[in-house]
């Protein structure tokens, strides 16, 4: 069995385990979340794999799992 799962913090990349000892979780500290939300609301990340495109967002018939891909 193995540890806890291990992933980076979003933020500072600085090592996070899944547990109690992390308690802002994924991020390494309360401090971290709110850089990352910050971030986010004033648009400097960007969801990958997900390009935002306002001239053909939801435009594209074609495109597999689209964002009305509920299944
Ligand atoms: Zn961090």
């Amino acid at each position: 069995m193995p540890g806890p799962a291990r992933l980076a913090c979003p933020t500072c990349q600085r090592p996070v385990l899944w547990n109690d000892d992390f308690p802002h979780r994924p991020f390494c500290s309360e401090r971290c979340r709110m850089v990352d939300l910050g971030a986010w609301v004033s648009g400097e990340r960007a969801i990958p794999g997900e390009p935002v495109q306002p001239d053909e967002a939801g435009a594209d018939p074609a495109t597999p799992g689209g964002r009305n891909g509920l299944n």
